[in-house]
């Protein structure tokens, strides 16, 4: 029985496509409790939860792939559970154990398998794992219920015109976290801390906002919704900050670099270094990595040209096509980031 949803798989954005069903557990009187499969794309919540006032508020982002074979591949799903944990405890909200966390995304894949795009479509399943404080209160303190729910939604290709390195800038005017703050969680609140910035930089033609560091602005953070990386004499170079989330991708490709044989070096990076860079890139769940033409440095007037020919460059091409080659199972898997579901 082929039940495939009718998608036009190639002309699929970064919407919300609605598809089956999704999973929900809550929290209440200090336990966890049953996983409840749902059709409805809606919740209901009191008007005075604390995720409404206080920003109890966080989320995971995942996909799921189709391979050659036809089986199903989802990608490190140990360390978005254990990362989501730290999120929480973060913001001091209750994690989910681990096991949990997986049970539910395995759950919420199967449940709708038709959604997840063929094999060579460019597209994915993303899976969205969100946690919200729900007692109603108006005291600022952290809730004692929660609620803990996954949706699936199909997205497209990042790529659409090809893997093309675009130009990005920073606004000195904005931070997206504060030193010792909540950059280094994935909560939504640092996302609403973002948006001014990312509307200049769409307004200005650019693909991405690169942040500086937040206390004395001269080290690179990270790009809005995503980490940054250079590369140099052989070198994969990423920075070190508190107030950076530490990239579940980035993770990955460090570890494709040292298999490629680079170095790889994550410290402060200052911003003047990316003049001697000979390869930079975004690199996130969404786009794996995105190669970077140019830095404008908006209020100093300096600008970076990256790309000398407008080209991606041939180690950002290279982390790229094995990351992708592993999460499609084109590659053979040898640190054991997927999950493959029979
Ligand atoms: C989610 C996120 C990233 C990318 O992390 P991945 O695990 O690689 O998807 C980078 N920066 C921020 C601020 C994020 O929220």
């Amino acid at each position: 029985m082929d039940n495939t949803a009718n998608i036009d798989w190639t002309s699929l954005g970064f919407g919300y496509v609605p598809t089956d069903y999704n999973v929900r557990v809550s929290y209440k009187d200090g336990k966890w409790g049953e996983i409840e499969v749902t059709k409805s794309d809606s919740i209901n919540i009191h008007m005075a939860a604390t995720c409404l006032h206080y920003g109890q508020e966080i989320f995971e982002g995942l996909k799921a792939f189709r391979g050659k074979d036809g089986k199903i591949r989802i990608f490190r799903l140990e360390e978005n559970a254990k990362r989501i944990r730290r999120s929480a405890e973060g913001i001091m909200m209750e994690p989910l154990p681990v096991e949990l966390f997986k049970e539910m995304v395995i759950k919420v894949v199967k449940l709708n398998e038709r959604f997840i795009p063929p094999y060579g479509s460019g597209a994915s399943l993303y899976i969205r794992p969100i946690e919200l404080g729900m007692t109603a209160q108006v005291g600022v303190k952290p809730a004692t219920e929660y609620l803990f729910m996954i949706f699936v939604t199909p997205v497209g290709a990042y790529f659409k015109e090809g893997f093309r390195p675009a130009k990005i800038a920073i606004y000195r005017g904005y931070d997206r976290a504060a030193p010792l703050g909540t950059g280094r969680w994935k909560v939504g609140g640092n996302y609403a801390a973002s948006l001014a910035a990312g509307q200049k930089a769409k307004e200005g033609g650019y693909a991405a906002v690169l942040y500086l560091d937040p206390k004395e602005k001269k080290y690179i953070d990270e790009c809005g919704p995503a980490n940054f990386f250079a590369v140099r004499d052989n070198t994969y170079i990423t920075p070190k900050s508190d107030s950076i989330l530490p990239s579940i991708t980035n993770m990955s490709l460090q570890q494709i670099a040292l298999d490629m044989g680079l170095k790889v070096e994550a410290r402060p990076v200052p911003v003047e270094e990316l003049a001697t860079v000979e390869e930079a890139a975004e690199c996130g769940t969404a786009a794996v990595a995105a190669p970077i033409l140019q830095v404008d440095d908006i209020d100093t007037g300096v600008k970076y040209v990256i790309s000398k020919n407008g080209e991606p460059g041939p180690v950002t091409t290279e982390l790229y096509n094995r990351l992708r080659g592993i999460q499609l199972g084109d590659l053979e898997d040898t640190h054991n980031w997927v999950t493959v579901l029979d």
